[in-house]
């Protein structure tokens, strides 16, 4: 099944709150998948633009969960968090996402070295994040 096709059923399944808990268990490993691909591309990109600054976005785990509230965080310890929702937002923002919590390795506050780095790699990450907050959870 093209890709595509395959993440529209999934998005609708989850707005309708039809997944049992085995095709959740796969939209969680769709997920991981797509974070970490993700993840390791925007390295790349702030390796590329100051391979230093890279240095320090260097993570310990990723997990992905079911949650209500958050799309990502990211603790001092420096393990990633996503929800698996994130199969369900549009490539644009599923990378804002990725970036920022990336980000967080660095600047773990939201000041303006913080936004300034995630704007080296998503220059409208400012506008993202607002978009980002009126999405509703399902
Ligand atoms: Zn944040």
């Amino acid at each position: 099944m093209p890709y595509h096709i395959f993440f529209r059923r999934i998005r609708r399944r989850i707005r309708q709150k039809s997944l049992n808990h085995k095709e959740y268990l796969l939209q969680r490993e769709s997920a991981r998948t797509l974070v970490m691909e993700r993840l390791i591309y925007f390295v790349g990109e702030y390796a590329k633009l100051d391979p230093i600054l890279a240095q320090f976005m260097k993570y310990n785990h990723v997990s992905i969960r079911n949650q209500r509230r958050r799309w990502g965080s990211c603790s001092s310890k420096k393990n990633l968090n996503f929800n698996y929702r994130i199969l369900t937002l549009s490539p644009e923002l599923r990378d804002y996402i990725i970036v920022h919590e990336l980000c967080h390795l660095k600047e773990l506050h939201h000041g303006k070295t913080f936004w300034d780095l995630v704007e080296r790699i998503i220059p409208d990450g400012q506008a993202l994040n607002m978009k980002v907050r009126h999405i509703k959870f399902q």
